[in-house]
């Protein structure tokens, strides 16, 4: 029997590879092993960097077409798909071909193949050379991620329905696309293809975009998508889905449309994401999967079975690859014998439409929901120079704060690069910050960061660019 490595972790995603090349810096021997040639995932594969590179295009296009306006006119993008999808899988490749060169600069053991669990120490390996191997561990690290939700109504078989794997294969500009699903996914692939010259149809089941992210954030991003899209049916579902060789025939069920048998180019389908808790072998183990398909894991991203810790999607939602990367960390600092948990304030969530729209911490209307009193400072981009350099007034910044600590419990932006800037709401957050605190940080001019200051500001009615006359 060969010696057992320290940790074996499944699947080489975010979690995954974040898990092994820690635990191989903390001096642990690791087997890392996923389907693919390299570790990278969904995120690096088939998710967040190809569509993040999209998005660059997208933004590109659009940018270019509201030149006009400033005096510069470019001709008619011509859009070559070709090179185009050269060019992101050339940033996937080098991703993925880092990661795999990182991988053996730690000297980890990197397995292209499927694994099942035999018992809670040991995992066999079917390799892409059909054979198997198998690997003994002191410790198991599940990070198998997640995939594309199809509900029954919506689980047809066909290369003109798409999940957001076959979206970013962008293998053509189809003329129409119906997107269903007004989520992260649906919003961001449906800007892409708009970006392209598609015109885009979203449905989305419940009565707003972003179900859960708060009004005032999500109608800055409506304003503007309802401009590029061919139109948006909130309260709206797909009972039907008939594709042919031509196109696809949908059924639409919801109180503001006016043909309910409408027909699109193509159909993407964007509806959630179920976690791949279906490991084989893992019901010989202790470990427990919930109602909703997640493992149960423990604040050390622990199982119930002592040797097997889960992170990333399958261990929970937030489904976000930054969330993944942490608990990462604490699954491999608990098996190094530190003494740390998962807990932290905030998760930022950012949906990278155009604007993007990005929150972290308690929302508006969460706090409303439990009942609790809330203040808000809000700071509209309509006011920064910033942004009216930019030609992008379109946006929002606002804290949701205690009135009595004057604590920030919360950070919602929408507008132009939101997603970088609520790194600063984590922070303000995480350390506890209050208003007046931000308001005594120095924020750089000219810059989009200072609308949380004057945010800051406004909240404590002193904001320098926004009047409000005190009351008599
Ligand atoms: P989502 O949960 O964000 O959105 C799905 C949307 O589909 C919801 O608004 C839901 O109400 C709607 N819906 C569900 N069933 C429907 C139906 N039958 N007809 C019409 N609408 C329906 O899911 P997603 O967009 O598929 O993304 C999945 C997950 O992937 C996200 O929750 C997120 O965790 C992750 N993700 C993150 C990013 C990012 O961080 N920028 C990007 C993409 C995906």
């Amino acid at each position: 029997m060969t010696q057992p490595v320290h940790v074996a972790v499944v699947g080489a995603g975010p979690g995954g590879y974040t898990a092994a090349f820690l635990a191989a810096d903390l001096g642990m021997t690791v087997t890392l092993i996923d389907d693919a040639p390299d570790p990278g995932g969904v995120c690096l594969y088939r998710g967040c960097m190809p569509s993040k590179a999209l998005l660059h295009v997208a933004k590109v296009l659009s940018e270019a077409r509201a030149a006009d306006s400033w005096g510069v006119t470019f001709g008619e993008p011509r859009i070559d798909v070709e090179r185009l999808r050269t060019w992101k899988e050339d940033v996937v490749g080098k991703l993925t071909g880092g990661l795999g060169q990182l991988t053996r600069q730690r000297k980890i053991e990197y397995l292209q193949g499927r694994a099942s669990l035999v018992d809670a120490r040991t995992v066999s390996v079917v390799l892409a050379d059909g054979t198997s191997q198998e690997v003994r561990f002191d410790h198991g690290i599940l990070a198998t991620g997640s995939r594309p939700a199809r509900p029954a109504a919506l689980a047809i078989e066909h290369d003109r329905i798409l999940d957001s794997t076959g979206a970013l294969d962008v293998r053509r500009v189809p003329s129409s696309l119906l997107v269903v699903g007004g989520g992260y996914i649906g919003l961001e692939l449906g800007t892409v293809y708009a970006a392209l010259g598609t015109e885009v149809t979203v449905v989305e089941m419940t009565p707003a975009l972003l179900p859960g992210v708060d009004a005032d954030l999500v109608r800055v991003l409506a304003r503007r998508f309802g401009t590029v899209a061919k139109a948006v049916h909130l309260g709206t579902t797909v009972t039907r889905l008939v594709p042919d060789d031509g196109g696809v025939d949908v059924h639409l069920s919801g109180p503001k449309i006016e043909a309910e048998r409408q027909r699109f180019d193509e159909v993407l389908v964007a509806v959630g994401r179920v976690p791949n808790s279906g490991i084989d072998g893992l019901d010989r183990t202790a470990a427990k999967v919930d109602a909703h398909g997640f493992v149960e894991v423990d604040a050390q991203r622990r199982t119930a079975e002592p040797s097997l810790f889960a992170i990333g999607d399958l261990a929970g939602e937030p489904m976000l690859a930054h969330k993944a990367f942490h608990e990462a960390r604490v699954a491999v600092e608990t098996i190094a014998g530190k003494n740390v948990a998962f807990e932290p304030l905030v998760v930022p969530a950012v949906v990278f439409t155009d604007p993007e729209i990005a929150w972290c911490g308690l929302t508006e209307a969460e706090a409303k929901a439990e009942g609790r009193q809330v203040s808000v400072g809000r700071f509209p981009w309509g006011a920064s120079g910033r942004a009216l350099t930019l030609d992008r007034t379109d946006g929002v910044t606002k804290l949701v704060v205690d009135p009595e600590s004057e604590s920030i419990l919360g950070v919602g932006i929408a507008g132009s690069g939101a997603g970088e800037l609520i790194a600063e709401g984590v922070v303000a957050i995480e350390m506890g910050a209050t208003v007046s605190d931000l308001t005594q940080c120095i924020h750089p001019h000219p810059t989009l960061s200072e609308t949380a200051l004057e945010a800051a500001e406004s909240f404590l009615g002193l904001s320098t660019h926004v009047y409000k006359p005190k009351r008599q």
